[in-house]
């Protein structure tokens, strides 16, 4: 049982926001004493307050609430709004109905809708597909003279060529080098003339960006002083995808399903973060309820000093 698991945490450990047993309890104790070494958080500020009004505050601070009823008191009252507060927030918690569960129920629901898209999106649609000629890709060349790079290779009778921008060795030896910019080449005498119409469009869109991914692999073959491949043709820029059947690039890889993937890596995110989120609600849940008897004890030994104290001042 996860819940189990989370309430039985240490919740001693952590400190909660809001508190009547907080520092201004742990204050309150220590300020009967004068104080050798302020809290660290204290030393912080007073280094920016001028000494005479340091001192005019520590002496504030150290002087005994006892000495005076009236300072006293304010402290208990200001104590009482805590201890109250606390009080309530349990009886709340421990209510069938309460803040934390109508929250943590919502988290559900949406928990269920990142769960439904989740299984819509892990279903793989058929991507619609055409195959083209396996013409031969031809005279791969890449220059890479004064360390900008021209790639070049012709299929049919188009010549297409990629060059880098010419700011590249301007802006010095950088690691990221520019994306190829096409300088000639058209796609449209590659696309087969028995393509369907309603593929021409997609079909030239994967040719364009499949293009483009071989002439980047090529130069960073020759980059690396990698042999350009041999046997290349047209149809292996555009194989099936053997997942869900849409075009693939020079390298395999598939837009459709790469999309498909980072839609999955955002819902398990996005169903991660509701989790914690839930459990956190139903966490303070727990630990609001639990603190209800303490609250209650330390509400009636404030009401009681509170009371001893008035009737003395009377
Ligand atoms: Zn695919």
């Amino acid at each position: 049982m996860v819940w189990r698991r989370i309430f039985n945490r240490d919740s001693e450990s952590e400190k909660p926001q809001y508190s009547a047993f907080s520092q201004d309890d742990e204050h309150a104790s220590h300020s009967v004493q004068p104080l050798e070494n302020p809290p660290a958080n204290e030393a912080h500020a007073a280094r920016r307050i001028p000494l005479h009004m340091q001192q005019a505050l520590s002496g504030q601070r150290r002087k005994p609430e006892t000495d005076d009823p009236q300072a006293r008191l304010a402290t208990l009252r200001r104590r009482r709004t805590a201890a109250l507060y606390d009080a309530e927030q349990g009886e709340m918690a421990q209510a069938e109905d309460n803040p934390w569960r109508e929250r943590a129920e919502l988290l559900t629901e949406s928990l269920e809708t990142v769960e439904s898209d989740r299984a819509a999106v892990i279903q793989i649609d058929k991507q619609p597909y055409h195959p083209v000629e396996p013409a031969p890709i031809r005279d791969l060349n890449v220059d890479l003279d004064n360390d900008i790079a021209t790639v070049a290779f012709d299929i049919g009778k188009e010549r297409f060529r990629w060059e880098e921008p010419r700011d590249w060795a301007e802006r010095g030896r950088q690691v990221i080098r520019d994306d190829l910019v096409r300088t000639s080449g058209a796609t449209d005498p590659l696309l087969p003339g028995d393509v369907p119409a309603a593929l021409r469009d997609p079909l030239r869109a994967h040719l364009d960006a499949s293009l483009f991914v071989l002439a980047t692999d090529l130069r960073d073959q020759a980059l690396n002083d990698e042999p350009m491949p041999t046997g290349l043709t047209l149809a292996d820029l555009a194989r099936p995808c053997p997942k869900c059947g849409g075009w693939t690039d020079v390298l395999g890889r598939c837009q459709a399903c790469a999309r498909r993937h980072a839609r999955i890596q955002q819902l398990d995110q996005e169903r991660n973060r509701l989790l914690s989120e839930r459990a956190e609600e139903l966490e303070e849940e727990h630990r609001m309820a639990e603190r209800l008897s303490i609250a209650r004890r330390r509400l009636a030994d404030i009401d009681t000093e509170i009371a001893t104290l008035e009737r003395a001042s009377m």
